[in-house]
Parts: C-alpha cells; structure tokens; sequence
C-alpha cells in the first residue's frame, strides 16, 4: 500500500473538513418521490430532478421488469462490439423524434454523453465558446477535447460577440463551437437561444446545447431548442435522460452525418458497456408519455408556479426563474446551510447551495417541485418556509 496516496489523502481530507467543505452525503431509505426518507425522517422532497415524477413511475416500473424478463439485466458488452439491443435503436429513434432531428445517439450517463460528444467533434486546433456557468461536465468534455477554452460572461450576449468575432478573425482556430446549458439549474434562468443562433451564423461557430434541465420541462415537454422553434438551427442538442426522464442516460440529437461520426468516434459508445435493457425500456415509454401528453409538463408548471408565489408573498427572494426551479436566495453561506437544517428538521428536503457551486454571498436553498407534489404538500412546505425564515429573520 502507497505511503504517499495515504498522506496524499489524509491532508487534503482534514483541509476540507478544517474548511467545513467535507460535503456528507445524505442516504434516502427508499424511492425517490415527492416524500423521501432520510435518517428516519419523512421529508417533502424538494431537492430532486424527478421533474415529472417519472423516477417512480408505476406503468414505467411494470415496463422496465418485463424488459428485464426478455432480455436480462444487463446488456452484455459496449455497444460496437455486441451491447447494441434492438431496444437502443428504438431509443434512439423515439430520441430523434423526441427532438425533432434526422438521429440520435444514447449514451450510459448525460455526464459522459458531454464528455464523449465535445472531444469526439473538438479537437487541440479548435476554440469553445462557453457560458461561464456552463454544467461541469460540459467544462470537463471541454478540456478533454483539447480545445481552446473562451468563457463569456453568463447569458451576455454582447461579450459572447466579440469573444468569437476574435476567435474567428484571430486565424488561430480550425472550428468555433459555442456551448450552453439550455436551462440554468441554480437559477432557473433560461439560455438566449434565438441570439446564440444569430452569433453563430454571423461567425460560422458550431452550437451545442446542454438541455439537461430543459427536457421534459420547457417546450411543451420537447425542450428548450423547441420552446424557440431552433431545431434545424442548433447542430448538437445533449440531453440527460435521468431528470424528466426520470431514468438514466445521456444523448445528443442532430443530423445523421454527427450521429454516424460520434457512433464511430467517441470513447464511451465505443468502449463502455451500453445501458441495461431495462432501464432503456422505460425511457422509450417514459419519452413516449412525455411525446403523447403534456399532463404532467403543465402539473409541474403549475406546481412550480404554486410554489414560487407562496415564497414570494412571504418576502423571500426567489431570484427570476424562467422554469420551475425555485430557488430561495438568502446570501450568507453560514446562514444559508443553517436555514436548509432546520427546513430539514420540520420535514423538508431543500438542500443548500452555496460557493463555488454559486458566486460568493448568493448562497440559495433550491427548491425544484415536481409534477408529483400534490398541493397539500406544497402548502405545509410554504408554512415551514414562512416559521424558519422568520426564526432565521430571512423574512420579516
Ligand atoms: N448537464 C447538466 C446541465 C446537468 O445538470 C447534469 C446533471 N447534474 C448533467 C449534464 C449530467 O447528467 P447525468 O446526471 O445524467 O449524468
């Protein structure tokens, strides 16, 4: 055993904790739906992605195990070499209509479909464009390409100008790609997407958008390139299949030429097992549901809407969330992580966000309801909200 790993280890870990930056992680001791139980304690759960209340889903659990009674539980090998299910390819055509492009691609994880799909199409000759608060799997696909890396300022379309009028002008690069979450998730705010295409015809840069937060979500449920009408304009549109979808997975839609590039160039399709039968099952029938109705889009609309007037009429600052997602900005990290103990105590779930998730002194309990609160839920979470801001003095 390595002396250096363990001294290595015990450094960094007593720094972290000494800076109280030693994160535990919370166990949840059963399904992760609108009620979640943690150390015993049944919360309101305000803290999941499982925007629509997919994740647990009755018709998709029945659908996954009869999947898992044909296939198996798992797919068997990567997918070039014999991991390739007809279910994937139904996948990846449901994607393809799901976003309205010729194909689609999946991947095991929305992490590893941005790792896969920037370096398989950037390489060291080439520059990114990218939104300062861009996800960081999206900053960590960046600097695996190699690629020169720009950030402009969030959403300022201005800087993002002229950032790439240098890069093309400068002669340095071969391609210019310019990258952007669809939806910002801490705080809810939605990416200029009409303005990013104007850019990028101007200039002749490649577009990517992360709509990690925007599938299931915005657009009717179709996604934030939808909600502008984009979708013959952005050529890589990445998405998660683990929010809305309520499963797991990644995957990039676009046309077939990209498609067929990234089937035979990027890494994790080509050397990481596929996803497992029935996980994949319950994606095409979960995008199918989401294709077929917007009943659930418009409850968490609705939720959504429910929650942030209730925070509001009390005086906190709810920040200016395009989307469903609520967050309550409070400033001071130490009074923040205080405030999201003590919603925990009376029986919600909100975590605490603060530096360097988000800029100093903007620390934010986030909320993200789903399609599967009911209002009863929503209301006694409000009343504890109003009794622990007012405990806290966050409201008067
Ligand atoms: N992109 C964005 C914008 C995300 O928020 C996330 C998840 N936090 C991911 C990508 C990664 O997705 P997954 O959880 O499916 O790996």
């Amino acid at each position: 055993m390595s002396k250096k790993l363990d001294a290595f280890l015990e450094t960094n870990l007593n720094e972290l904790k000494e800076q109280g930056l030693y994160n535990e992680v919370d166990t949840v001791e059963g399904p992760n739906g609108p009620m979640i139980k943690v150390r015993g304690k049944e919360l309101i759960n305000l803290s999941s992605n499982n925007y629509l209340g997919l994740a647990t889903n009755e018709d998709l659990k029945q659908v996954a195990k009869d999947a898992i009674d044909a296939y198996g539980v798992g797919a068997g090998a990567v997918r070039s070499i014999n991991g390739t299910l007809d279910l994937h390819i139904k996948l990846e055509e449901k994607l393809a209509e799901f976003k309205g492009t010729e194909a689609a691609i999946s991947y095991q994880s929305g992490f590893n479909c941005n790792m896969a799909a920037i370096s398989a199409v950037m390489d060291k000759n080439d520059a990114i464009l990218s939104d300062q608060l861009n996800h960081a799997s999206i900053i960590d696909g960046c600097r695996l390409s190699k690629a020169k890396i720009i950030a402009f300022k969030h959403s300022d379309m201005e800087d993002l100008r002229a950032k790439a009028k240098e890069a093309t002008e400068s002669g340095l690069y071969n391609k210019v790609m310019v990258i952007t979450d669809g939806v910002f998730s801490m705080d809810g705010d939605i990416a200029k997407l009409p303005e990013i295409v104007e850019i990028a015809k101007e200039f002749d840069l490649i577009t990517y958008v992360d709509d990690a937060h925007g599938s299931g979500v915005t657009g009717k449920g179709k996604g934030t390139v939808k909600h502008f009408g984009l979708e013959k304009e952005i050529d890589m549109q990445m998405g998660t299949l683990s929010k809305a979808v309520g499963v797991v997975g990644g995957y990039v839609a676009g046309k077939q030429n990209l498609i067929d590039w990234l089937r035979v160039r990027s890494r994790p399709f080509l050397f990481s097992t596929a996803v497992t039968p029935g996980d994949v099952a319950a994606i095409i029938s979960a995008l199918q549901m989401i294709i077929d109705s917007t009943e659930l889009h418009d409850k968490l609309w609705d939720n959504g809407d429910y929650l942030k007037k209730g925070l509001k009429e009390l005086g906190f600052n709810i920040g200016d969330s395009e989307t469903p997602i609520t967050p309550c900005i409070i400033g001071d990290e130490k009074l923040t992580q205080q405030f999201s103990k003590r919603l925990f105590e009376e029986g919600v779930y909100a975590k605490s966000i603060v530096f360097p998730t988000v800029a100093k002194g903007t620390g934010r309990v986030r909320n993200m309801p789903t399609a599967a609160h009911s209002k009863e839920m929503l209301d006694n979470a409000i009343e504890v909200y109003a009794r622990v801001g007012k405990e806290l003095g966050v409201i008067n």
